[in-house]
């Protein structure tokens, strides 16, 4: 059975005060049968992993670079981030794509090595609007999935998580329909089955990401192959993720 898992991206917002505020809050939702992981920025990590302890919720980060250690100002290793405490890590968001150069190479290069440190990784993808109206999600999504997994092995992919997130629902308050957000996962595993087997496909976690929210995340979670969320702005609502993860909890 694969894991339903609601994940917060809490982007570039928080201070290390409120970060522990946030988290401490977090860490009180009760009756969570699905995994939550929140995903602070790097600077929070610690305060953020101090207000979750003795909760289930799990920590993740925001991203992470392929190299060790070395010359590469401003980035961050897998050693680190497994220091501050973190199990999981997002990797390919849209935004690191479009603002910070991120290609499916280097999304591959980067989900390599943070598996071969032992972190969880949330690979994200997904098409831009203009992407969409041209007809051309698929090739987009098949694209970036085959880069992005390239040469991962079956054991590797154990601890790979998919998220689905539309370019154009990203922040804007425009969600994918129930049936766009499906049909597009039910895809990622079509395709999971073919690069890797059908088993893997099986237990992969696929999660819909964009603008899901508190109103529409009970029905876009109830869609046979979404198995969970990676959620924006509605994660720093504790009320609102909440909600979001009880809806997690009923799949
Ligand atoms: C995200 O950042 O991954 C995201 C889905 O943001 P939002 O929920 O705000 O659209």
């Amino acid at each position: 059975m694969r894991k339903t898992i609601i994940a917060g991206n809490w982007k570039m917002n928080k201070t290390p005060s409120e970060a522990a505020e946030l988290a401490a809050a977090i860490a009180q939702i009760q009756g969570a049968k699905c995994e939550v992981v929140i995903c602070p920025p790097f600077v929070d990590l610690f305060y953020a992993k101090k207000a979750i302890e003795g909760s289930c919720v799990k920590l993740g980060a925001q991203n992470c670079h392929f190299k060790e250690s070395g010359a590469f100002t401003g980035e961050i290793s897998a050693d680190m981030l497994i220091e501050a405490g973190c199990e999981y890590v997002i990797i390919g968001h849209s935004e690191r794509r479009q603002y910070f150069a991120e290609t499916d190479e280097t999304v591959n290069l980067r989900t390599k090595a943070a598996l071969a440190k032992g972190l969880k990784v949330i690979v994200c993808v997904g098409e831009t609007r203009e992407e969409r109206e041209n007809g051309i999600t698929e090739n987009v999504i098949d694209r970036q999935i085959r880069l992005g997994l390239k040469d991962l092995s079956k054991e590797e992919m154990a601890n790979v998580v998919i998220a689905y997130e539309p370019v154009w629902a990203i922040g804007t308050g425009l969600t994918a329909t129930n049936e766009q957000a499906e049909e597009v996962c039910k895809f990622i595993r079509g395709l999971i089955a073919k690069l890797f087997d059908a088993d893997v496909a099986e237990e992969t976690t696929i999660q819909y990401g964009g603008s899901m929210n508190a109103g529409n995340c009970a029905a876009l979670l109830a869609m046979p192959n979404i198995d969970g969320g990676l959620i924006g702005g509605a994660a720093l609502k504790p009320a609102d993720f909440a909600t979001i993860i009880a809806a997690g909890s009923a799949n």
